[in-house]
């Protein structure tokens, strides 16, 4: 069997080389505890970790000091949302957010439901837009916290973060945004977006795994968070723990990489899913796209096709690591909640396949995913006539 092709980037990406190089020696030699002032190890593993932060920090248009380390976004979410509810003071807080949005975030908001907050879950567009007349309207005296991503991880949607920024700035509302799709792909800007909270992870964009960060507005406004980890005081008491340092230094170096490469990548990972695209419509019918085409993230395609089954469909292309609409979350079972929150009609949305496109795809690799999808669904329809 040929080797299978990686096109599942939304779920992890492959470390790049020069993040791993950048790393190794924090394993080795430069073992220090980033928190030990006494010594030299102890200040080296310092050294790096605020190499790092600005790395992010610049990123993201933000300043060193307002970005907090955490294990993942997963953390950072939780953070945002709970810290910042506890923080509040208000007694039933209330929170606005999208039905499309990570589970991190969503089962955050429900958490927090269950302990008296109020929770308001936006139906999206069915073009998985947010509508602003309904986003305006939901926030009440009671609202401290907006939130909505940036990119969306399954159809790659793009949401309108800057509009949504301003209404909450006009609102005086914080708005908290999941961006971890679209950091080191897009011009993320804290600043031009309005955004108070933001979270981000290394291994969505060439970095590893088990480490994240959350953007925490210190001006215009100050934001007020309440820690979720209790401990040493690490991270201006924000979030207690030793620092994973190899980690931090290699999505410093994720950062570093992006800054200077992510705007010509951007361009040749959306040519390459244009091709894709051609490719799947100029060989079949029966194909849709879910979500928007204009507002979507370069390096994704969702489609469904039109009588194939979707368990089928994977099982016949074990070459190709990509997800589905009932894999996407294989967790949870019952299948795609963003799919379900757009209105794709279930037999649609069975078959529902993410193709996730990134920095190591090359046009081979398009080709041959398209050739097999192509060849596959054929097949699998002829063995179901209508
Ligand atoms: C992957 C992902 C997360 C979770 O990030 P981890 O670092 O894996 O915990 C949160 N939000 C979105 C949009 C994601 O794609």
């Amino acid at each position: 069997m040929t080797k299978t092709i990686y096109l599942d980037y939304h779920a992890t990406t492959p470390v790049d080389p020069r993040v791993l190089d950048a790393m190794l020696p924090f394993f080795g030699a430069k073992f220090g505890n980033a928190a030990s002032s006494t010594h030299s190890f102890g200040w080296e593993a310092e050294g790096a970790v605020e190499v790092a932060r600005r790395r992010i920090a610049d990123l993201a248009g933000a300043d060193a000091g307002e970005i907090v380390f955490t294990s993942g976004a997963t953390e950072s979410n939780n953070l945002a949302l709970k810290g910042v509810v506890a923080a509040s003071g208000v007694e039933r807080a209330h929170l606005v957010t999208v039905a499309t949005e990570h589970k991190a975030v969503l089962d955050s908001a429900r958490a927090l439901e269950g302990a008296g907050c109020r929770v308001t879950i936006l139906a999206p567009r069915a073009d998985g837009l947010v509508d602003l007349d309904e986003l305006r309207e939901a926030i009440g005296p009671e609202t401290v916290l907006v939130s909505v991503m940036y990119a969306n991880n399954e159809i790659g949607v793009l949401q309108p973060v800057r509009r949504i920024g301003a209404i909450c700035r006009e609102k005086n509302v914080l708005f908290h945004c999941d961006a971890v799709q679209a950091f080191g792909k897009l011009a993320v800007n804290v600043e031009a977006d309005h955004i108070d909270l933001m979270s981000v992870s290394a291994h969505k964009m060439y970095g590893p795994k088990g480490v994240g960060a959350l953007y925490v507005r210190r001006r215009n406004p100050r934001v007020r968070l309440t820690a979720q980890i209790d401990g040493g005081g690490h991270e201006g008491g924000m979030r207690s723990g030793t620092l994973n340092v190899p980690g931090i230094v290699g999505f410093g170096e994720a950062c570093r990489l992006a800054a200077r490469e992510m705007a010509e990548e951007y361009g040749r990972v959306g040519a390459l899913r244009d091709r894709l695209k051609q490719r799947l419509e100029e060989g079949l019918d029966g194909v849709r796209v879910n979500g928007s085409m204009e507002h979507r993230l370069a390096g994704n395609l969702n489609v469904s096709f039109e009588r194939v089954d979707g368990d089928a469909l994977l099982v016949a292309l074990p070459d190709l690591a990509v997800s589905t609409g009932s894999a996407c979350n294989s967790h949870g079972g019952g299948g795609s909640h963003v799919l379900q929150a757009i209105g794709v009609p279930a037999e649609w949305a069975q078959s529902a396949t993410r193709f996730g496109l990134g920095r190591f795809t090359t046009e081979e690799e398009v080709e041959y995913a398209a050739g097999r999808v192509v060849e596959v669904v054929r097949r699998l329809r002829e063995q179901r006539p209508v």
